[in-house]
């Protein structure tokens, strides 16, 4: 693991605190790193710059930044909240009172009014309370500094470097916290559509086959079906039924038909790959649609494959099992319903049967 990785890890870690969330931990913990960078910056500009009891303040707020990035690993992420407000807030009229209007430090209220909203769980009278108090607060220093002088006169060059600084810094924290809130947002609305996307695929699948089931078939035939105008438009549906099924599992077990449904379905999957779909119609019935071709040759190929399937030998352990299966074939008229269809291809499906099963009746 890099020495990234790991501090990437470190500022991740969960909190131990089962009630506390791990967001507003890493937000709390990347904002205290990133204003301890600040202050380390300005504590430089400070003294540089000579205004020395201001870069002491700095030290002061440098060492409590420190203090809250550590506190957010003890399990004390609501009391760190609370810290990282009221030192936010004291230090941003302190140095306004120091330094005056003009260096920007009042900008930093954005950002603290943004934390607070963001990280705390407190109701919407708490949080609409707090932001009008921020709102006052800023009025108030306003009106403070502009009727008393300020602890330092700063020169030109002071004030441009200043705001330049307290201004990027707050747009940067700005850009920290709001990426850092949404970064869960947006991989809990990806996880939600991935968990959809199942539940959806799971709703239409057939649980033991994994054929598409009824309800899909019909949804597949009913969008099929909105392409009758096209002019190599083809639609046969046929019902299919294992013969002497129930003997399987009077025989072998409930488990070895199972098996055999299994391995039947895979066939189909394969073999109707190109010509349409197969699905599972309910028990040891399953519908076959044939989209490429007309009746005729459906018919042609429906043979094929029930042929295919009488010479398939099915297995359940060591058991190796022959089977056949009887088939009602029907073309589309453009006319009828496809419950008028389905209905057809299971009185054919029927005839079949009565005349002694292993056939296609179109
Ligand atoms: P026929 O040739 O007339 O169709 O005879 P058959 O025995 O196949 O017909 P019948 O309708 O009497 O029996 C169908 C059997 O299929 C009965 C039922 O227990 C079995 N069956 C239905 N669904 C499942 C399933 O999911 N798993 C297993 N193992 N058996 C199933
Ligand atoms: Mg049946
Ligand atoms: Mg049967």
């Amino acid at each position: 693991m890099t020495l990234i990785e790991k501090f990437k890890n470190y500022i991740f870690m969960d909190v131990e605190n089962e009630n506390e969330t791990k967001k507003a931990a890493v937000i709390m913990r990347c904002t205290s790193l990133f204003l301890y960078v600040f202050f380390t910056i300005q504590t430089i500009v400070l003294f540089v710059s000579g205004y020395p009891r201001a870069a002491i303040m700095s030290i002061v707020c440098l060492l409590g930044y420190l203090c809250a990035f550590i506190m957010t690993y003890q399990g004390y992420t609501n009391i760190t909240q609370h810290f990282l407000e009221l030192m936010t807030l004291a230090w941003i009229a302190a140095f306004v009172a120091m330094m005056g209007w003009d260096c920007s430090y009042q900008h930093m209220l954005f950002a603290l009014l943004l934390f607070s909203l963001l990280t705390s769980y407190q109701d919407i009278r708490y949080k609409a309370g707090f932001t009008a108090f921020l709102c006052i607060f800023r009025i108030v220093l306003y009106f403070y500094i502009h009727s008393h002088d300020s602890l330092y006169v700063p020169d030109n060059r002071s004030i441009i470097f200043l705001t330049i600084l307290n201004t990027s810094f707050t747009f940067l924290l700005f850009f920290i916290i709001s990426y850092l809130f949404s970064k869960d947002s947006v991989e809990m609305e990806q996880k939600l559509v991935k968990y959809n996307k199942k539940i959806e695929k799971l709703a239409l699948t057939d649980a033991l086959t994994k054929l598409p089931n009824r309800r899909d078939a019909l949804d597949r035939i009913e969008k099929h079906l909105k392409h009758s105008k096209d002019v190599d438009f083809h639609f046969n549906l046929a019902i299919g039924d294992i013969d002497f099924f129930k003997k399987v599992n009077d025989t072998y077990g409930h488990e070895a038909g199972d098996a055999v449904l299994v391995q039947m379905s895979d066939l189909f999957r394969e073999e109707m790959e190109n010509e349409g779909f197969a699905a599972r119609w309910g028990g040891e019935e399953f519908l076959f649609v044939y989209t490429n071709c007309n009746g005729d040759e459906a018919a042609m190929r429906l043979n094929d494959l029930r042929t295919k399937i009488s010479h398939t030998t099915f297995k359940y352990n060591d058991t190796e099992l022959k089977l056949t299966m009887t088939f009602g074939l029907e073309e589309y008229d453009f006319r009828s319903s496809v419950d008028d269809m389905v209905n057809s291809a299971d009185g054919k499906l029927y005839l079949g049967k009565t005349r002694g099963r292993n056939q296609v009746v179109f």
